[in-house]
């Protein structure tokens, strides 16, 4: 039987470890203040950024809320990030994604300062990353990095295969096994053979948006999966990319969903907030 990762009780003891960080920061007059903006009020988003708000609550840092309504503009929204860059007690500015379809991503995303991008997808974010500088990293994958690490789990050496190239997962997951000295493979939706090459990972991570694509026939035995997708199911339970109850009698570790992945994202979020202050 596969051991399960609780990523439930490892995020709690990085929130933990932060907690005390914090405290000791504040002892030294530091201080974080994150800027959380949501545009409209897409029901998910809202749950996620009163979980963010929750976490700096809780670590003791403080947050303000930037709640927008629907119609605002790009430009209103772009004045909004200058203000926040330019204001020297707000320390993490973090844009809820996705934002409304009359407003450019990308455009929000660079006009954030890199020196505080706590979501770590400003294209300098990304290209420190690339080529191992200092910065910030997106949440998710060092959140698994995390994961692995917290779990004993060594990556040096080891075959590692991601399947998914997002800008915000799939990419940064790669260069983070690959800093870690991992033997990494990209998969991707014209990957041919996507079996064969899954069956040759010592280290599975699956980020594909597809609920339950991923049975044991993807497996090599004894293999560690790391499931990132989070789908909400008819009856209103979550599942993720991987077919659990297929893949875990042949797995040797394997991240549930819930309480897997997903809690390392608000906790790598709080780490970067605190690393930046
Ligand atoms: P995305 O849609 O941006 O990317 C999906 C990737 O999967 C693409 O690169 C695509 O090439 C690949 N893909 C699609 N179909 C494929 C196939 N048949 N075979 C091989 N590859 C295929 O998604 P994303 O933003 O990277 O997110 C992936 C999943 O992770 C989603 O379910 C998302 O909800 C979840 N997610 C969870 C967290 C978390 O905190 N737990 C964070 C981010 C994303």
């Amino acid at each position: 039987m596969a051991r399960i990762i609780d990523g439930k009780a490892i995020s709690q003891k990085i929130k933990d470890e932060l907690k005390e960080e914090v405290a000791r920061k504040k002892s030294e007059g530091k201080n974080a203040c994150l800027a959380v903006i949501q545009v409209g009020n897409d029901p998910a988003s809202t749950v996620y950024v009163g979980n963010k708000k929750k976490a700096c609550a809780y670590i003791g840092i403080d947050s303000k809320s930037y709640e927008l309504p629907e119609e605002t503009t790009q430009d209103e929204l772009l004045n909004l990030i200058d203000k926040l860059n330019d204001d020297p007690k707000i320390t993490g500015i973090l844009v809820q994604l996705p934002v409304p379809e009359h407003i450019d991503e990308d455009t929000i995303i660079r006009r954030i300062s890199p020196l505080k991008d706590v979501d770590g997808f400003h294209p300098m974010s990304v290209g420190a990353l690339c080529i191992g500088e200092k910065g910030f990293v997106s949440c998710t994958p060092a959140g698994i990095i995390k994961l692995l690490k917290y779990s004993d789990i060594d990556i040096e050496g080891k075959e590692c295969v991601v399947i998914g190239r997002s800008n915000i997962v799939g990419k940064p997951m790669s260069l983070l096994l690959l800093r870690e000295n991992g033997t990494v493979t990209i998969c991707h939706s014209r990957t041919r053979n996507l079996k064969d090459v899954c069956k040759r990972a010592d280290i599975l991570v699956v980020a594909i948006g597809k609920p339950g694509m991923i049975n044991d026939e993807y497996i090599k035995e004894g293999a560690v999966v790391i499931d990132v997708g989070i789908h909400r199911k008819a009856d209103g339970k979550l599942c993720g990319d991987v077919d659990f109850e297929s893949v875990e009698p042949k797995c040797s570790a394997i991240t549930p969903v819930p309480g897997g992945v997903g809690p390392m994202t608000i906790a790598m979020l709080m780490y970067n907030v605190v690393s930046a202050m």
